[in-house]
């Protein structure tokens, strides 16, 4: 298989955070949700994935080289970047078709006419909304075999936010294009990814396909009667309840002709993962 991101023992580390030792890999033609909760090292990562910044050890590749080799091939957001607030979108297509070798002014006016946004207005007037839908188009004129972005949702109303995925399903038309892309809107990543990897605390709980995560776990819902039987060493993320507890469990490891098991959506399992570490702590 190929692979548009592959990462092997990442280490960065900040004097109070930590990646540590970070294994992932994003095969080719897919869409990877990037999940955790604020500060988890979403962004750190997704910064050495675009050669922002050098980790301490491990190795990273993109689209099969060194991340600094395959820039013209990635079309980024960046979580809280910004292009110069004097500049227009006119300016910025001058720059960027200097900047891209594969830059097509055609896409650009294309997107930036879909996005309705005024191509003689300042960047910095713009709403966020619209600064992101820029960016966004930018990332997309350059035909680019991976998006690489962070949070691009956020922001975005829901309307946009439907458009915008529907803009990254049309761009997974093409054969063999690969998006990464971070978000806090859990139901986004649910709804468009094939993959989804957590990242907690610098280091990766999960990384699976989005049928295994939404196979593979139930909620076990417990009456206070029930709650000495039940194995809790294979119980992840136990809640008190009004009427019991409840927790997340791998599927297989109970039966639900004797259990009461629910269904999790992926912002269930990463919000009980959440609470499994930090009782590990
Ligand atoms: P969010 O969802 O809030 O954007 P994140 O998962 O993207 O969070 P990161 O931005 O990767 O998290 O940050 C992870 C940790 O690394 C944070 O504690 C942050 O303060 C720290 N960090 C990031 N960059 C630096 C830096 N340049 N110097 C020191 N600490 C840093």
């Amino acid at each position: 298989m190929d692979y548009a991101i592959e990462i092997e023992g990442l280490v960065k580390t900040y004097p109070r955070f930590a990646l540590d030792h970070i294994d992932l890999k994003v095969p080719e033609g897919y869409v990877m949700g990037f999940i955790g909760e604020n500060g988890a090292g979403k962004t750190t990562t997704i910064k050495t994935i675009l050669s922002l910044i050098s980790p301490e050890a491990g190795q990273v590749k993109v689209l099969g080289k060194r991340p600094e080799e395959a820039l013209s091939d990635v079309g980024s957001v960046l979580n809280g970047s910004c292009y110069p607030d004097g500049l227009t979108m006119k300016d910025m297509q001058f720059i960027l078709s200097h900047q891209y070798k594969n830059w097509d002014s055609k896409e650009f006016a294309r997107y930036l006419d879909m996005f309705s946004i005024d191509t003689k207005q300042k960047f910095g007037t713009l709403s966020t909304g619209m600064k992101m839908k820029g960016m966004l188009a930018a990332a997309l004129s350059h035909h680019a075999k991976l998006l690489v972005l962070d949070e691009p949702t956020s922001g975005l109303d829901p309307v946009f936010r439907d458009e915008l995925l529907g803009v990254l399903q049309n761009y997974m038309q093409d054969n063999g294009n690969s998006i990464f892309f971070s978000s806090h809107i859990v139901s986004d990543i649910e709804k468009i990814s094939d993959y989804v990897t957590m990242i907690h605390e610098g280091r990766i709980v999960f990384s699976e396909t989005k049928e295994e995560l939404l196979d593979g776990y139930r909620i076990l819902c417990l009456s206070a009667k029930d709650m000495g039987l039940a194995n809790k060493k294979k119980m992840i993320g136990l809640r008190k309840t009004e009427f019991g507890a409840k927790a997340l469990v791998r599927t297989e490891d109970f039966d639900d002709k004797k259990y009461t098991l629910e269904r999790a959506t992926i912002e269930e399992i990463m919000l009980y993962w959440i609470k499994k570490e930090e009782a590990r702590r």
